[in-house]
């Protein structure tokens, strides 16, 4: 959605909160106290009330704004310019754009959004053909970020290297023109990793894609049990200087993702990568939806409530 198009359709609180109802409504509310599903709405107290033991649901309440203090139009702004840029953007410039005097509200509601995002994600398994392969990503130590924090400003935590485990369905399809196969890429998962165990990474697969799928990886000892998860693993030798070639969409996957993070922030904490990664997949998997991946992202944190 072009900027002019958002201002033009939320131009104050009030028509953000009209359409945050409507889409709530449209998803539907359970009352937290019977289960039921019926509801009214309470237009002077703007809240909704369970039709049959009247208990009574905010318009935030069981979403991912749930005792958030920030504005519903913040909310937006901050839902648009994160879908509506191919880049993505900082909580710095978030909050530069949004007018914020402080940080750490913009910086959490963004967390916020990223694990709504992540949590959509999840919904869906990778099925039919999948390449998959690990990428090591530039992160810095949580714990060690406070302690050089002390000694300087400027200081920051030792850097290490964050295993992440990439998978892109893909599928093969034939140019009549030519009549040759190619391979075209549909969704991506993204899982930062403990460790690159056999079993763990067979945990992870298990999670994220269906058991019928064929999956193509590299030699990797730790690959080498994926046949009791997935249907059949083809694995391959690859040279390293092939590794483009033969698994080209993760590869090009992890490199978008890399230079994503170096662009939008200057170091990723470990703990956080797994939300940045989200934010990076959740726009790679919605790229061809055009202006509906605002409302979809809406639905997103109108379904995802962090607080359990
Ligand atoms: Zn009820």
């Amino acid at each position: 959605m072009k900027l002019i198009d958002f201002f033009k359709q939320f131009p104050d609180e009030q028509s953000c909160r009209d359409y945050f109802r409507e889409q709530r409504l449209t998803e539907g509310i359970t009352c937290r106290n019977c289960k039921g599903t019926s509801h009214y709405w309470m237009k002077t107290i703007e809240q909704f009330q369970c039709k049959d033991c009247r208990t009574r649901t905010t318009l935030r309440s069981g979403t991912v704004m749930e005792s958030s203090n920030l504005c519903f139009r913040d909310w937006f702004i901050a839902m648009h310019l994160m879908t509506s840029t191919k880049k993505g953007i900082s909580a710095k410039e978030m909050q530069r754009q949004l007018g914020f005097k402080r940080y750490e509200p913009v910086w959490f509601m963004m967390q916020k959004i990223r694990i709504a995002m992540g949590a959509r994600d999840e919904r869906y398994e990778l099925t039919g053909f999948t390449e998959m392969d690990e990428g090591y990503f530039t992160t810095v130590e949580s714990a060690t970020v406070g302690e050089k924090d002390k000694k300087s400003k400027r200081g920051r935590g030792s850097e290490k290297r964050t295993p992440v485990l990439v998978m892109a369905q893909t599928e093969y399809v034939k140019n009549p023109k030519n009549h040759q196969q190619h391979s075209r890429c549909k969704f991506f998962k993204m899982r930062v990793m403990p460790d690159l165990k056999s079993t763990t990474i067979n945990k992870v697969v298990k999670d994220s894609v269906d058991p019928r799928t064929k999956v193509k990886t590299d030699g990797l000892r730790s690959f080498s049990r994926l046949n009791e998860v997935v249907r059949k693993h083809l694995p391959k030798v690859i040279p390293p200087d092939q590794a483009g070639r033969e698994l080209p969409w993760v590869h090009i996957a992890i490199s978008n993702a890399k230079r994503n993070l170096l662009n939008n922030f200057h170091h990723v904490d470990d703990t956080y990568l797994q939300n940045y990664l989200d934010e990076f997949t959740y726009r790679l998997n919605r790229r061809y939806s055009g202006d509906k991946i605002f409302v979809k992202l809406l639905i997103a944190c109108i379904s995802f409530c962090w607080i359990i």
